[in-house]
């Protein structure tokens, strides 16, 4: 480029950079908020917090959809065809303009329209799960289906009706690409799911003894750090509703929950979140204060939560290192209990009605139900009314069992009646997906992480991970990560191979199951 176009092009970049950095500012102190109300607020507090959020989240929207930034990036792309489409600049120019355009195409009414309409309808989904009672929220959710088809509207040209939520998460995903990898996938788990439940069930009821809160506390920390979660630049505290959340490159926090009378409830918890934390703190520090600076996308985020939750923390090199350290904190419950029956109990594999509380071959199986319902409701295929029914039967289907009552179905979880109906459940299974695939491609590339996991040290995972996706943040869409990452587009393969592989040796399954 001539010098003087050079000259052009870096003072709309920094004035693009002011903006832009803040607003991160004011989504960083929204998070501050987000934070607060989560773990220390008195539920007092509730009503002035909310008058603070929205007018903070208004600040935001007006800022994020002004002219000036509009026209900023207008000029700002006309340089993108010079420039390196991969480096940081060409990156933020394409990302930005794309928050920008998503931001722009829904207006402020239907913004107002349909958060008024969730904080109701999220009042009406607690009491439906006080009563028991789905018909309490049936009308609120036929509404949220009704906002949820009218933002699709702001998008013309989508494909499907359910691309415009699903883009919104996981950006370059649509129902043509996710429909194939999930229908191949629940053809894969079906006949491991049934071969596991011919078997008998190793013993886990150690897993249920009394464990003191403050020591399940200390040793997830204690594992938390030697994964690399650095507490310099983060803190963990305790959530009703475990999270993460960013203020900040170098204030990345995460919260646990902690059950007494369950040992693996809190620790998967810390780790999942420590998972999701080590991400966001590992984005490369240029990106810091710009819209790069945060995860690519739900499914990203969820691989990495899932790849230290499950591909490292419920492996068996993992546990020959730390069970005795984790038998040394609570003696009175894991005497005499071998590492090989741990491995075993943290396992099991059994059929539950709860998508939070089942294990790693059967959870997509809950996921992929939620999302062909809702792609189903929202088609119009399916009506409210029937949602109640066409749940049971799938999961009477596809894992034997069927809820007893609408708590243990279709009111478990808060998503349908907080937020859209779309776009909010995939990145779950897409996340596992990924979580395989990375840490395949991480052991091709260093197949001493293995031996190094069973010695409790992780630099070599860790550092593949920052290499190939951390550092990155959002400047690639989840296609081209995968790609860069692993040299393959996104597979089932890597994830049914992993479960084949080591549930065939847990319950030993036929080698071609
Ligand atoms: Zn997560």
């Amino acid at each position: 480029m001539e010098s003087r176009t050079l000259g052009i092009m870096d003072a709309i970049l920094r004035q693009l950079r002011d903006i832009l950095s803040e607003i991160n500012a004011l989504e960083g102190a929204s998070h501050v908020l987000t934070w607060d109300q989560f773990t220390y607020m008195p539920t007092s507090g509730a009503s002035a917090r909310g008058r603070q959020a929205s007018a903070l989240k208004r600040v935001i929207h007006e800022k994020s959809t002004s002219a000036d930034l509009g026209k900023l990036l207008d000029a700002a792309a006309n340089f993108l065809p010079q420039m390196d489409p991969d480096s940081d600049d060409a990156s933020l120019i394409r990302v930005a303009r794309r928050d920008f355009e998503r931001a722009s195409r829904v207006p402020d009414d239907f913004v107002e329209r349909f958060s008024s309409h969730t904080s109701v309808s999220y009042m009406a989904w607690a009491e439906a799960r006080a009563a028991d009672d789905f018909s309490v929220v049936a009308p609120f959710l036929q509404r949220s289906i009704d906002l949820s088809r009218e933002y699709s509207g702001f998008f013309p040209g989508a494909a499907h009706v359910a691309d415009p939520l699903i883009e919104h998460s996981d950006p370059g995903m649509s129902v043509a690409t996710i429909g194939p990898l999930f229908g191949e996938l629940h053809r894969g788990l079906l006949p491991i799911v049934r071969d596991i439940a011919a078997r008998s069930q190793p013993e886990d009821g150690f897993l249920y003894h009394h464990y003191p809160k403050k020591r399940q506390i200390d040793f997830g920390a204690m594992v938390a750090r030697r994964f690399g979660y650095d507490f310099e630049r983060g803190r963990q505290d305790m959530a009703l509703h475990p999270f993460s959340i960013t203020l900040g490159v170098d204030d990345v926090r995460i919260t646990t929950r902690v059950k007494e009378d369950d040992l693996w409830e809190g620790l998967s918890s810390t780790l999942h979140e420590a998972g999701h934390g080590m991400y966001e703190q590992g984005i490369d520090v240029m990106l810091d204060g710009t819209p790069l600076a945060s995860g690519a996308s739900s499914g990203v985020h969820e691989s990495q939560s899932r790849l230290w939750e499950n591909l490292v923390a419920r492996s068996l090199p993992f546990w020959e290192c730390f069970f005795p350290l984790l038998q040394k904190q609570f003696p009175e419950s894991l005497q005499g209990v071998s590492v090989d029956a741990f491995y075993r109990a943290i396992n099991r594999v059994e059929p539950t009605f709860i998508r939070t509380d089942s294990d790693e071959v059967t959870y997509n199986l809950h996921v992929m139900l939620r999302f062909d319902l809702e792609v189903q409701l929202l088609e119009g295929k399916l009506s409210v009314h029937d949602l109640p029914e066409a749940w049971n039967e799938r999961m009477h289907q596809d894992l034997g069992v069927c809820p007893e009552s609408p708590n243990y179905g279709v009111l478990q979880d808060v998503h349908w009646y907080c937020d859209h109906v779309g776009g909010a459940f995939q990145g779950y299974t897409l996340g596992n997906l990924m979580s395989a695939q990375f840490f395949a491609a991480a052991l091709r590339d260093h197949p001493e992480i293995s031996a190094e996991m069973a010695l409790g040290r992780f630099n070599l995972l860790h550092g593949w991970l920052t290499r190939k996706i951390y550092r990155h943040g959002r400047k690639f869409s989840d296609d081209k990560l995968v790609l860069r990452a692993t040299g393959q587009p996104l597979t089932v393969t890597p994830f049914l191979d992993y479960l084949k592989n080591k549930y065939s040796a847990l319950y030993g399954l036929a080698a071609n199951a």
